[in-house]
């Protein structure tokens, strides 16, 4: 048996399509145009290139964007004044602090300064507390990416086995409420599971989060499973993910490669977060007149 591909790169397309439709008809029905504000301190040159590539991807869908650029030498005190003026402006939908700050700031702590109303990252506490109690939210992009590509594959994920591998608060803890909140049965594994391949034998759906280039083998998969492979590893041989992908894809019902599979779902995500937050902010300024 081979597996169907889930190919990432087509449904990021599609949302990144259906969110800028959306953002027209918001528009053009009189609602205030998303802004995404990302705050990047310092000249980290990969953080640059992300920043551009959101900035990049907000415009083709419509969304404003405006990067406040600081400089290196920003004290922690500024960004803070700069985060609680973004979350008081109301033509800002959503705010990133694009990680890594420089080491006098604490950017993990000045994260969980952002509005949660604003957090399109999905990645604060409240956020987080919001989705662990099943609660209206804005979720972590790329666990939302994973749950979109089996939304659009029609994976049945009520009532089934779905082993996530992984429990970073990033990717595999949010995965599992998600999962959970689909109604799947999660086991939600990591370094001290016992028996991994053996837990993850029974699953239905397994989304590996763990960072270890191909440790999860082909012989781990139930034969017609769903592979969801979240790992994005630079070796000598060029990206790999945390799946044995040759192995797994004989096994395997339906898989993402790596590249292009769960990757390109986190930017449309932001999209689509970003769009979100907006409609929900009209609507409680609206409530609250
Ligand atoms: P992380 O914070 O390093 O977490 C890794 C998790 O894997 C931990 O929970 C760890 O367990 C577990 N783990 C490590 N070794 C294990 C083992 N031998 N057996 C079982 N579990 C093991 O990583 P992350 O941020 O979640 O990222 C995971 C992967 O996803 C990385 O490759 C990353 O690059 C990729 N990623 C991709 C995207 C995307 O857009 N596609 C976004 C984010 C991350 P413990 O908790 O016990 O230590």
């Amino acid at each position: 048996m081979t597996a169907t591909l889930i190919d990432g790169k087509a449904i990021a397309q599609q949302v990144r399509t259906e969110v800028r439709e959306a953002i027209e008809l918001w528009v053009a029905e009189g609602g205030r145009r998303p802004g995404l504000t990302v705050i990047l301190v310092g000249d980290d040159p990969a953080s640059a290139v992300y920043v551009g590539g959101k900035e990049k991807a907000a415009h083709e869908v419509g969304i404003e964007s405006a990067v406040h650029r600081l400089p290196a030498s920003a004290s922690e005190e500024e960004v803070v004044a700069l985060l609680h003026e973004l979350n008081a402006e109301d033509g800002v939908s959503g705010i990133l602090l694009q990680l890594p700050t420089p080491p006098h700031i604490d950017g993990a702590h000045l994260t969980t300064l952002i509005d949660a109303g604003k957090d399109v990252d999905g990645l604060t506490p409240q956020s987080a507390g919001l989705l662990a109690k099943g609660l209206p939210g804005l979720r972590p992009c790329t666990p939302a990416g994973v749950i979109e590509l089996l939304r659009r594959h029609d994976v049945v994920m009520e009532g089934v086995e779905a082993v996530v591998v992984g429990r970073s608060d990033l990717v595999g803890k949010p995965v599992a409420a998600l999962l959970l909140a689909e109604n799947a049965t999660v086991t939600l594994c990591h370094s001290r599971t016992h028996d991994l391949p053996a837990v993850v034998r029974r699953a239905d759906i397994v989304v590996a989060a763990v960072g270890r280039p191909e440790m999860v083998k082909g012989d781990w998969i139930k034969p017609g499973a769903t592979v969801i492979d979240v790992g994005i590893n630079r070796t000598d041989a060029g990206l790999v993910g945390d799946v044995e992908f040759a192995s797994a894809v004989e096994v395997a019902g339906l898989i993402t490669p790596v590249p292009g599979g769960v990757g390109p779902m986190t930017i449309a995500m932001l999209l689509r977060n970003t769009l979100v937050a907006a409609q929900a902010s009209a609507a409680r300024l609206q409530t609250a007149s």
